[in-house]
């Protein structure tokens, strides 16, 4: 996660500027969803396997709006979203986040 990387930029609509999370004018892209093949910011997978049991990780992608992986305490792994305002956890396999 270079954090450094210009590739990107933010559209003029994008909601994340009402949310001022993000000060710089480069965009951060994940795994899944990244348009610049192999490159990307947010490893999913990577993140997915380091977080223990019951324990988040908080990102911004601009891409498709996720914004951490939660991993409950058996294990599941869920992507956090931000879908209309609310962020909504999605069920995902482990291996579905392999690049
Ligand atoms: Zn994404």
């Amino acid at each position: 996660m270079s954090g450094k990387r210009r590739w990107g930029k933010r559209k003029e609509n994008s909601k994340e500027l009402q949310y001022g999370y993000i000060e710089s004018d480069m965009a951060e892209y994940c795994s899944k969803c990244s348009p610049f093949g192999g490159e990307f910011d947010i490893d999913l997978f990577k993140i997915a396997l380091k977080i223990e049991n019951g324990r988040s990780e908080s990102f911004i992608c601009e891409g498709c709006n996720i914004r951490a992986v939660y991993k409950d305490e058996v294990g599941n792994v869920y992507l956090a979203r931000l879908e209309n305002k609310e962020i909504k956890l999605h069920p995902v396999v482990i291996e579905d986040l392999m690049h």
